[in-house]
């Protein structure tokens, strides 16, 4: 049985301002560029689209599925690549677009993979990014909100492929954890 949602953590109002300001922001820093967005499959799709809808400069998209290995709600590092980029990335301003960095394992693994091929530029916009001890270094120039350790859903963020649809983001019952 799925377990439950205990606690709202962001309203969809709270959401949508927060897209709007990392959107904002971005259009500012491209001005007069265009820029390739790569969304990581799958929860930052409902993101990706909502960010790229309110960006001004030109625009365009790709995808990479990664499976982290570990338990259902925890990273441990181990990161392979399920589905590739179909664009080469080469010369290309590519904003790595995630739905949520925890560890930052998997983040610091896909920045590696994509240093390696070459692109003008690379950055990453993170809609969530949780507050833990320990956390590997990765540099995220946009972050939405940060959080607490907590594992949350909706808003593209699944348990168990569950909830992804949800327009707000809420934390789950601990015995779920
Ligand atoms: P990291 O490598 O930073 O520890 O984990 C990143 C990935 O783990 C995210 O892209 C996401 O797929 C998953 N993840 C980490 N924390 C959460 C969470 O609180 N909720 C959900 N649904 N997925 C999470």
């Amino acid at each position: 049985m799925a377990p439950r949602i205990e606690k709202m953590m962001l309203t969809p109002e709270e959401i949508r301002e927060g897209v709007w300001r990392l959107a904002r922001q971005i259009s500012t820093d491209y001005e007069g560029k265009e820029i390739l967005l790569v969304g990581v499959l799958k929860g930052a799709f409902v993101f990706l689209a909502d960010l790229a809808r309110l960006i001004t400069v030109p625009v365009q998209f790709d995808f990479i599925a990664v499976s982290s290995y570990g338990s259902a709600t925890k990273t441990s590092g181990v990161v392979r690549i399920k589905k590739d980029l179909d664009m080469d990335v080469r010369g290309k301003h590519v904003i790595i677009v995630e739905d949520i960095v925890d560890t930052g394992l998997t983040l610091a693994y896909l920045m590696r993979n994509m240093l390696a091929r070459g692109p003008a530029s690379l950055e990453v916009c993170a809609l969530l990014e949780k507050e833990i001890p320990g956390k590997s270094e990765v540099n995220i120039k946009y972050v939405g909100f940060k959080i607490p350790d907590v594992f949350v859903v909706g808003y593209g963020l699944d348990w168990a492929e569950n909830y992804r649809n949800l327009p707000y983001i809420a934390a789950l019952s601990k015995d779920s954890q």
